[in-house]
Formats: C-alpha cells, structure tokens, sequence
C-alpha cells in the first residue's frame, strides 16, 4: 500500500495530517464496544478539557457527528430559547452562517454584520448591546477563516462581562492552534472540529462547554440528531458511547491527533509553528510581488488571502500549476476583492512552506 501524500493541502480543513493520523484508520472498530468508548471516546473528552486547562466540575464537553457547522447549529439551536435573544456580531461567510441558522430556527436575533477586512472589537459589541439591551446571548467567530482575520474576543468578553449574557464563540480554525482562556474570557460554549487546529479528519465537531449552561439546554432542543443536552447525557451515561452511529476510523484518528499535538509541545508550541509557518509565507509572497488582503494587525496566524497581482491574473491556470508541483490552494471567499487563499496549518511546516514559495517563483517566472 502506498501511503504517500498526493499533494500538501493548504486549505484549512480538510488539511494536511500526518501519515500516522491517516494510519490510525486502518481497521474497523465495533460502535459499543468498551475498549472504545472507555479507551478512546472517554480520553479524546477528558483530553480536550485538560488542552483548555479546565476543570470538569465546571466544564464539560460533548462530540457530534457532521461537520463543524452542525455543531454551531446545535449549539444555537439548543441555547437560544424563542423568548431570548442572539445578537451576532459577524466579519465574514462563517459568522452570517450563525445568522443562517437563526433564521431556519426562528429565532428573535440581531445580526452586526461588518466589512470583511474590519475586526469585531469590544467598541463594536458595546454599542450593539447599547442599541439591544435586551440580548441574552452573543455569538462570534474567533477566526474568520473567509479572510483569514483573527477577532479580539478579549474584547468582546470584557464588555460583555458581568452582563448574564451567554457568550457562544466559533473557534473552529482556532481552537488547538492559538492559546484560548475559556475560563478567563467566560466563553460558555466553545465550537470546533476535528479536522482543523487538532490534525485530524473530517467528521465530527465538538462543544466545550461550562457545565450547567449546557445542562440548562435540557429541552430546548428542536432538532433531534443536534440535542446536544441528550447527545452529552448518553456519552456521560454510556461512558464514551455516542448515541448514533459513531464515525469511529475519524474518532480513532483525531486521538492519534491528540497524542500529537501532546508530543509536538501543546498548543503553544503549534501555535508558534502556525505562526512561523504564517511569517515565511507573508515575507515570500511579498518578495514575489503579492499583498495581503489584511494588514497585519487584523491578520491571524491560521489562513491568509492574497489580492490577485493583476487585473488579468488567472487562477484556474495557477492552482492548476500549483496542483501539478504538489500544493492545493484555495480560492477566495469575499466579494469585494479578487483573493486567494493559503492556509498555514495542519501537518505543515517552515521547509513545507519554503518549497510552496519555490514553486510559485517558479510558476511566475
Ligand atoms: C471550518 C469552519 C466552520 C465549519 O465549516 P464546516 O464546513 O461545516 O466544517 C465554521 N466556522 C469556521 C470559522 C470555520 O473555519
């Protein structure tokens, strides 16, 4: 068997994952069995809370197939009761879907939509809670992975401080590659997904969440495969069982994942390669003539959009070309500018993004 990669993807989520996250597959586990709910289901939960540094007193968490929106779905849809009220604050595709989902479920909403390239700042959540001081719960994107901005949650969790309002914060491209301080920000409901930050494969996301908001859900539930109240119990009860089919080769893969990031240093120390992984790439695509759509005080370390370098660039031509010297991208995701995009995480690092920027001299010469 040949396991060799067919190309690096720069794309954040799917990403890249190393060979030994892919190998982990390899075999075929029963969805009951103890050794894998005990042995692997229960540790990937106990493991997530120590990553955060959390006490399970206070915290808990509960993993749910689908892709890391239905987990943003099923926390909204089991949080936002019909009397409350969700104010969005959204800088790109990812926040409007939270607004997506309010409107599906219904919901009594406000939504502050921004331009693409301006960060969510504590300004912006004050003068919204000002003009509704009727909000009971607020939700954001850490990382806008549209753009590729990182917003200052700091910000908007000192504002919102003290205030009784549940704070619902999409980490999905973040969460296990930049440091969070769940407690010291007050999130209550933190959202992410196995194939992004954590290196594993697509399949399930996660809620890390304080323990009696997501107890207090009991019942609010209007959509049977997102209760996540139900979803938690049956894991807490069954000591790791999920209530549905379990996607056991992705769950078995994210924990090879775990051990990973465990033995690479944690997250701090991903979070510097992610970083330096960003820099190199910035500081070659600059020398070839490309700029960021960003500037760099809005600018994470997880995915970046370059400005197309001419009127007349063609992309299809370029990602083929990239493709055929082993490298996927991604195209832009904005409307106001001809971008594309480049992710700087997964399985990847500084020599992988030095042979990315050969390549492109290559290509544009
Ligand atoms: C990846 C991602 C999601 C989830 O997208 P899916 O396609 O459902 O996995 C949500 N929010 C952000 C910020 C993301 O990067």
């Amino acid at each position: 068997m040949n396991l060799k990669r067919n190309y690096l993807l720069l794309t954040p989520g799917p990403l890249s994952t190393s060979e030994t996250v892919r190998e982990a597959m390899l075999q075929d586990w029963c969805t009951w069995d103890r050794d894998y709910n005990e042995g692997v289901v229960t540790p990937i939960r106990e493991g997530l809370l120590t990553l955060v540094g959390v006490d399970k007193q206070e915290y808990t968490d509960v993993l749910l197939q689908g892709s890391g929106t239905y987990c943003v779905e099923a926390t909204i849809g089991a949080t936002v009761r019909p009397e409350d009220k969700l104010l969005i604050l959204a800088n790109g595709a990812y926040g409007k879907r939270m607004a997506q989902i309010a409107d599906y479920y219904r919901l009594n909403y406000v939504l502050v939509s921004l331009r693409e390239t301006e960060l969510i700042t504590g300004q912006i959540a004050r003068e919204a809670l000002e003009a509704h001081p009727d909000i009971t719960h607020l939700s954001m994107v850490h990382s806008e992975t549209t753009t590729g901005l990182l917003n200052p949650i700091e910000e908007v969790a000192e504002v919102i401080k003290g205030k009784n309002i549940t704070f619902i914060v999409d980490a999905m491209s973040s969460f296990g590659g930049i440091p969070i301080d769940i407690k010291k920000l007050g999130i209550d409901f933190l959202v992410s997904s196995a194939n992004k930050c954590i290196q594993g494969v697509p399949g399930f996301g996660f809620i890390i969440a304080k323990k009696d908001k997501l107890i207090a859900t009991k019942g609010n539930a209007r959509s049977l495969s997102l209760d996540i109240y139900v979803q938690w119990e049956t894991m807490e009860k069954g000591h790791g069982k999920w209530r549905f089919t379990s996607p056991t080769h992705v769950v078995h893969a994210f924990y090879q994942a775990m051990k990973e990031l465990d033995t690479e240093g944690g997250i701090e120390t991903r979070y510097a390669r992610y970083k330096k992984n960003h820099q190199i790439l910035v500081e070659g695509m600059r020398k070839l003539g490309f700029e960021t759509l960003l500037p760099d005080e809005a600018q994470g370390p997880i995915i970046t959009s370059f400005l197309y370098p001419t009127a007349d660039f063609d992309f299809a031509d370029f990602y083929a070309r990239l493709k055929a010297k082993g490298f996927v991208i991604y195209p832009g995701k904005i409307s106001d500018a001809d971008t594309f995009r480049i992710g700087n995480i997964g399985d990847i690092f500084p020599a992988d993004m030095e042979a990315l920027l050969q390549a492109i001299k290559e290509i544009r010469q």
